[in-house]
């Protein structure tokens, strides 16, 4: 995927819904980024093995869901039906062990977690919608989201994305300062500007220190691993399907989620989602989930 050419991800990814809309084309660049095959070339070697756990009590550091939201306890089924036609989930049991082991050294890649429970992980990306009906509906669905955020997409609005954190259903990660979407064509030191830099700025604005790195695009090459890791960052999420409008691009033919898989999505609204909103594209994605027999886990309780 290092590879990977603009046009390439116009074609496979969200290029296509912002066909013609020259004013957009700002955006576009932006909206195209996550959408390229996010785990397509990692080889073997460098996803993460089962069985390689830490220890149980690097979970309970994890910023994660509170135990009283994560569990469904506090979700109001009712509600839940009647704003977004979503059921409650079914929380899964919180893991004793991490699955993923991350290599601070060597920093970790990966786009699912081992396991054999029907679990998945919404990860959303970049930060150019910010629609309060999402807070809202972050805390009422009460299920964990991994938002991997671009300072130039969140600078207009840091508090957004601060309300969003103070849910207690946050962790957020880094996605650059810039949002490049070739880093592979990138020196050393530009790579690690970015990402070193955005991390300073996610600890300014949220108090917060990333440990996990989402690629623009999902395009990286060895130095971005090395820059990861100057940064402190110990691993670098892909991802196995991507949240269009109406339903997910699947990376395999059955187009089934499988146990573990990590999805992609954005903060879109109706500029870039042909006039439909954040909230109805993530009910449609909860819908998905729920059909397929899944519930959403918390990736920093897993990796
Ligand atoms: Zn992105």
């Amino acid at each position: 995927m290092t590879d990977i050419e603009p046009a390439q991800w116009t074609r496979r990814g969200f290029g296509r819904f912002l066909g013609g809309a020259a004013g957009l084309a700002t955006l576009g660049s932006f909206a195209a980024a996550c959408t390229g095959s996010g785990n397509g070339t990692a080889n073997a070697g460098d996803l993460a093995a089962s069985g390689s756990a830490v220890a149980a009590g690097d979970a309970s550091a994890s910023p994660t869901a509170s135990s009283s939201g994560a569990d469904g306890s506090g979700v109001d089924a009712d509600l839940l039906m009647q704003r977004y036609g979503l059921k409650p989930f079914t929380a899964p049991a919180t893991p004793a062990t991490k699955a993923i082991a991350l290599d601070p050294q060597n920093p970790t890649i990966f786009a699912k977690v081992p396991t054999s429970e029907k679990i998945c992980f919404v990860t959303v990306d970049d930060g150019i919608d910010k629609d309060p009906a999402f807070i809202q509906m972050v805390k009422d669905v009460q299920v964990p989201i991994t938002i991997s955020l671009a300072d130039t997409l969140i600078r207009d609005d840091y508090a957004y994305f601060e309300k969003l954190h103070e849910t207690g259903f946050v962790s957020i990660q880094n996605h650059t300062v810039n949002h490049p979407l070739s880093m592979p064509s990138m020196g050393y030191q530009e790579q690690f500007d970015e990402i070193a830099g955005q991390q300073t700025k996610l600890h300014k604005e949220y108090g917060v220190t990333p440990y996990i790195f989402r690629p623009p695009g999902g395009n990286y090459d060895s130095v971005t691993r090395e820059a990861c890791r100057a940064a402190g960052l110990k691993g670098m999420m892909l991802w196995k399907e991507a949240m269009e409008i109406q339903d997910m691009e699947y990376q395999t033919s059955d187009r089934h989620l499988q146990p573990g898989d990590v999805i992609l999505c954005h903060f879109r609204g109706p500029a870039q989602l042909k006039g439909e909103t954040m909230v109805k594209m993530m009910t449609r994605l909860y819908s998905h989930i729920q059909a397929q027999g899944f519930t959403v886990a918390d990736v920093t309780r897993y990796v």
